[in-house]
């Protein structure tokens, strides 16, 4: 017969020997692997009490921005929807009315954004085209979830907390891939 590779083995038939049957160097060879990895580097990590390091390019979990007066910076323009290649993005837009200034930036704002997670292949495509830097990934994840329907990711879940009233969950939202600054 002819071998593609020469990694194939003959299995070895003969009788096992008294030796053998007890199955002991067997035994103690794989006590020796067990003992030898107890000295290793742990390739696990004690999560959620310890966290990875993720490089500075690491795109994670969406967060809808808001400005340093805590209102909103997205303007419902859709720019994120047309440039996502997974057509996870869904929004509508709403007027913004007399006296909410200090809620939404824009005259315009998203009264509903949704991101289906289970869709989002994290290619940030939707952060680089928000012209407001309203959107950007973060360096969390999503949970996992026992639904489909809670990878579908509202406004409220996405909405990063009020640097104001808010500025240590604001801070920690964040983290540590701020996004830019603007000021138009
Ligand atoms: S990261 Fe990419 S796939 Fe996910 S919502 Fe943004 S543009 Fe779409
Ligand atoms: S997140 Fe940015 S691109 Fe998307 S709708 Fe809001 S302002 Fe436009």
């Amino acid at each position: 017969m002819v071998q593609l590779t020469q990694k194939a083995k003959l299995v070895d038939r003969r009788q096992m020997s008294w030796l053998e049957r007890i199955y002991l160097w067997n035994i103690l060879k794989g006590m020796m692997i067990t003992l030898s990895h107890l000295f290793k580097r742990k390739a696990t990590i004690n999560f959620p009490e310890q966290k990875r390091y993720f490089a500075p390019v690491f795109r994670g979990l969406h967060v809808l921005n808001r400005d340093e007066e805590g209102r909103e910076r997205c303007t419902a323009c859709g720019l994120c929807a047309v440039a996502c290649p997974a057509e996870a993005i869904t929004m509508e837009a709403a007027e913004r009315l007399p006296g909410e200034e200090k809620l939404y930036r824009e005259e315009k704002y998203a009264a509903r954004y949704e991101i289906n997670m289970l869709r989002c292949i994290f290619c940030g495509l939707c952060e680089d085209a928000c012209p407001k830097d309203a959107i950007y990934l973060s360096q969390t994840f999503a949970p996992s979830n026992y639904s489909r329907k809670g990878f579908i990711y509202k406004k409220e879940d996405l909405l990063i907390p009020n640097p104001l009233t808010d500025p240590e969950d604001y801070k920690k939202a964040l983290g540590d891939r701020p996004a830019k600054k603007i000021n138009n």
